[in-house]
């Protein structure tokens, strides 16, 4: 008799909290069908495919980016990055943060639209693919990432706030090459209670 060790993996595709066609005209019914569906999809499919029965199957997704690398890492932290992207943006967004998370943006980068500012200006520097991140220690003292690829604030340690993604396929559809429109436009259906909700939690 074969005892099994390892449980299928867990991880599944979380559904978009919206309608597609919920943040139009900012990010578009056909760019939500192609980003969920096709490539958020096909990284966990691709996950999937590579964890189950393996020590990695019945781990939280956040433990499979913390301990893995190589094809499993770029899989699981895409899977994990996507969760984090699409569950930030709301048809009826909150426009700036509150509390806490406003005084510390206020503190470090002076106003709420400096942030915007630094964020969008590290998402048009950024070479290739790969994500902007706010993201905060411990301490609630606030980062902003640049990260290649499928990075995350995860191995620096940092608890990530607000993902934007500046893969093309995130943008290219809405805004062809135009990389800083796309990115003003993740700001306009950003809701900040979301992101402060993950602030608050650290
Ligand atoms: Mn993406």
């Amino acid at each position: 008799m074969t005892l099994k060790t390892f449980a299928t993996a867990i991880i599944t595709v979380a559904e978009l909290p919206y309608a597609y066609d919920a943040l139009e005209p900012y990010i578009s019914s056909e760019t939500l069908h192609f980003h969920h569906d096709k490539h958020y999809a096909g990284y966990v499919a691709k996950l999937k495919e590579l964890t189950t029965d393996t020590r990695y199957s019945a781990l939280p997704l956040e433990d499979i980016v913390r301990q893995s690398d190589g094809a499993v890492f770029n899989n699981a932290a895409q899977a994990l990055n996507h969760e984090l992207f699409f569950e930030q943006f709301s048809p009826q967004p909150r426009h700036a943060p509150e509390g806490n998370l406003r005084r510390a943006i206020e503190l470090q980068f002076g106003s709420v639209d400096e942030l915007k500012k630094s964020m969008t200006s590290a998402a048009t520097m950024l070479f290739g693919s790969g994500w902007v991140w706010l993201a905060a220690d411990n301490d609630g003292v606030l980062y902003v990432l640049s990260k290649p690829n499928a990075g995350t604030p995860l191995t620096d340690g940092l608890h990530p706030l607000i993902a934007i993604d500046v893969w093309e396929h995130a943008y290219y559809i809405d805004y062809r090459n135009v990389r800083k429109e796309g990115v003003e436009s993740m700001f306009k259906v950003l809701d900040w209670a979301k992101v402060e909700q993950r602030y608050d939690k650290i």
